[in-house]
């Protein structure tokens, strides 16, 4: 917004040195003759008078006449000057052999110089000289303190609307982090005020959209989960009465079902952390015992795999708060993935950062992910084309509902290229 503001404020003020350079000059030169005709009217009274004086006396004390004139309208500037000295142009000329009065025009359209015949050798010059420096500057200042104080109304103007569409932003960043009941709450006497009036409305309009599509899901999910269960429990009780060359295809038909049934609880899951903001407990607790907790629970299959894991941690980190609850999930998402995607190395880092935020990353020496599909991974359901194979699991969900889990908490959570070759995801969890 400032950068708007110092803008408009650049553009007036050339706008307005460059009218005053040139718009003057341009209505000067439109109307020449009226200006000419004022001028000439203007300056007539003075001239007849300055060429009465030397006309009633002699020419030989016209000098005298001069100097004393001069003495008497100092500092404008009375002088005698020969035909061939005034650069007369070929219109003044004329004029001034019929017996008229010249005038030449200065700035803004006042006469400058008016010249009078005496007679056939001399004319008489009535010249204003330019205005003294302190004038200048003081009708200078007179300019820029009009214009300051015009820069000064429209920061008064602009003010409102300026903290309007501030509002207007936070609200709209807001709601696209997920917390639909956000409104903008400007008045409508605001001159904003419908814009924010349609946008509140359209707010309300998304909100009700995404609670009736949470709800059916939530609602299709739970429904869903019965009915599997049952499934799942008649197979087995089948187990016994099918003919055993029945029976591998009757377990394959159980993992089906208990897969669809996992299926439904992430998205049970995911769907639940919609409203992480109202749901988040803040609890403090140490990173490195949270980090070593999800850790033990991996422990069996990373030993198994002969994957070499290592946390490396700053020394003296500070307990944080935050939700230990949404945190470990989100790890956990992640460190699964590492272990899936990983070669053989698991790196997991903690550092707290100069603002007092901490970095965790949990990196791996896999395939990594190529950059134009380091955003696209954390939609649901969005899965990379070579682990379309079921053999790594999962259904796309996991890394939406880790950066739920995060940004819920005000954190972010990135990904990058990791030093050991393969991808490094980044939680950034803001201090406080
Ligand atoms: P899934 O549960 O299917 O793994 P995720 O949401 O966790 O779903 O991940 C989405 C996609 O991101 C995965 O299909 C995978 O292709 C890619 N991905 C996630 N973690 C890694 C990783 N550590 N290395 C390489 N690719 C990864």
């Amino acid at each position: 917004m400032l950068k708007i503001l110092v803008r408009l404020y650049l553009l007036i003020i050339v706008a307005y040195a460059g009218a005053l350079l040139l718009i003057p000059d341009a209505i000067v030169g439109a109307f020449h003759d009226r200006f000419m005709a004022y001028n000439l009217d203007q300056a007539k009274g003075v001239q007849s008078l300055i060429v009465r004086q030397f006309q009633q006396v002699p020419r030989e004390q016209w000098p005298a006449v001069e100097s004393e004139l001069a003495e008497t309208f100092a500092p404008l500037q009375v002088k005698r000057l020969r035909w061939d000295e005034a650069e007369l142009s070929v219109a003044e000329r004329t004029r001034l052999e019929q017996g008229l009065k010249v005038v030449r025009l200065g700035e803004w359209g006042y006469y400058r110089t008016a010249l009078a015949p005496l007679d056939q050798e001399w004319l008489v010059s009535f010249h204003n000289p330019p205005d003294p420096v302190d004038i200048n500057v003081l009708s200078w200042g007179v300019t820029v303190l009009i214009v300051a104080a015009m820069l000064g109304c429209m920061l008064v103007w602009v003010w409102p609307h300026w903290r309007d569409l501030e509002r207007l932003k936070e609200t709209a960043r807001r709601l696209g982090q997920g917390q639909m009941a956000e409104r903008t709450h400007i008045s409508a006497r605001s001159n904003i005020g419908e814009l924010a009036g349609v946008f509140d409305t359209m707010a309300g309009d998304l909100e009700r959209h995404v609670n009736a599509q949470r709800e059916l899901l939530n609602a299709v999910s739970h429904e869903l989960r019965t009915p599997l269960t049952r499934l799942d429990f008649g197979l087995v009780l089948l187990f016994d009465e099918v003919p055993p060359a029945s029976r591998k295809r009757l377990l394959e038909l159980v993992g089906h079902v208990r897969e669809l049934d996992d299926l439904v609880l992430e998205l049970l899951s995911y769907s639940r952390l919609q409203n992480v903001e109202q749901a988040r407990e803040r609890v403090e607790v140490s990173l490195l015992e949270l980090v070593d907790s999800v850790l033990g629970g991996f422990a069996e299959e990373l030993d198994g795999r002969g994957i070499q894991w290592e946390v490396r941690a700053e020394s003296h980190l500070p307990r944080f708060v935050l939700d230990p609850r949404l945190t470990a999930r989100a790890v956990q998402n992640l460190v699964r993935n590492a272990m899936r995607y990983c070669d053989v190395a698991l790196l997991l880092r903690l550092r707290l950062e100069e603002d007092g935020a901490c970095l965790l990353t949990v990196e791996d020496d896999g395939i990594g992910i190529p950059l134009e599909e380091r955003e696209r991974i954390f939609q649901p359901f969005y899965r990379l084309d070579r682990s379309r194979d079921r053999n790594t699991g999962g259904f796309g969900l996991g890394l939406a509902i880790s950066r739920r889990a995060i940004e819920g908490q005000g954190g972010t959570l990135t990904v990058a290229q990791s030093t050991l070759g393969g991808a490094q995801f980044r939680i950034r969890l803001p201090a406080g």
